[in-house]
């Protein structure tokens, strides 16, 4: 079963000129799987997660996540959709500066309506989670790199989401802690997560079980990943 579904998906910009972001993309991401985008710099990544995590509709073709017809929603039922179905991993963290990790990771549950007791209680576990159960009254700016990224992971997992969508995760990490971060992600999926994550580093699109080559907007190929 499909956690993400895109059918013929094109994405088209008009400024002076009209550009298709996506021409014709058709990706089925199933329940559990552990999937790499890797293309070059306006191949069309950016748009791909965009529509996959619903912040953006495509211009042609069927997009369903979690079951629902993308189409069918109003904006609102989109950002509705979106909070609950797919959590999010961005290079820059994304941290709410001034709460604390507790507080972050609880965020997007208060959204969600979860009662104060059940969220403070889902966050610590959370961030038990990813390794951080003493850090849980930090700052962002009280935390390494590492830290703040399982943070934002912790955070991404709130609403129990059917999608983990991870943009460069490791961009701003050094090697030791991108690997560290992998390693989670790993975990993840091996707890059933599916997972998408965009990245321009070859080491870390193979830890994913397969890897969708983008180039102009369009799957120029998949590759499937064995491992040993
Ligand atoms: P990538 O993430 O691979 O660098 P993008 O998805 O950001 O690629 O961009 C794909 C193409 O779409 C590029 O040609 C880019 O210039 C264009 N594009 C992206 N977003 C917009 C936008 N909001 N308006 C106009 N053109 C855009
Ligand atoms: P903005 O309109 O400024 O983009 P929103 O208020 O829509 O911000 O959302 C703020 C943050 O909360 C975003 O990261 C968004 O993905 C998340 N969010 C929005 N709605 C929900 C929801 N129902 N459940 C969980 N997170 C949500």
């Amino acid at each position: 079963e499909s956690a993400v579904s895109l059918r013929n998906v094109r994405k088209r910009y008009d400024l002076n000129e009209p550009i298709l972001a996506l021409d014709d993309v058709s990706l089925d991401l199933l329940r559990g799987s552990y999937t790499a985008v890797m293309g070059p710099s306006g191949s069309g990544k950016s748009t791909l997660m965009n529509v996959v995590g619903l912040l953006d509709t495509p211009t042609e073709g069927d997009v369903v996540v979690a079951g629902t017809d993308v189409s069918t929603l109003s904006e609102d039922e989109r950002t509705d959709l979106r909070g609950e179905a797919v959590g999010f991993v961005f290079q820059t963290f994304n941290l709410m500066p001034r709460m604390s990790a507790l507080d972050n990771v609880a965020l997007p549950m208060v959204f969600a309506g979860v009662s104060r007791d059940d969220r403070e209680a889902r966050a610590r576990h959370l961030l038990r989670r990813v390794g951080l159960g003493d850090r849980l009254d930090h700052r962002p700016s009280e935390l390494s790199g590492g830290q703040r990224q399982r943070v934002a992971i912790a955070r991404a997992l709130a609403n129990d989401p059917e999608l983990l969508l991870a943009d460069e995760p490791t961009g701003n990490l050094d090697s030791a802690t991108s690997a560290d971060v992998m390693a989670l992600f790993d975990d993840l999926h091996a707890e059933g997560n599916t997972v998408l994550l965009v990245t321009h580093e070859r080491a870390v699109a193979e830890h994913a079980d397969r890897i969708v080559h983008v180039l102009d907007g369009r799957v120029e190929y998949v590759e499937t990943l064995v491992r040993s």
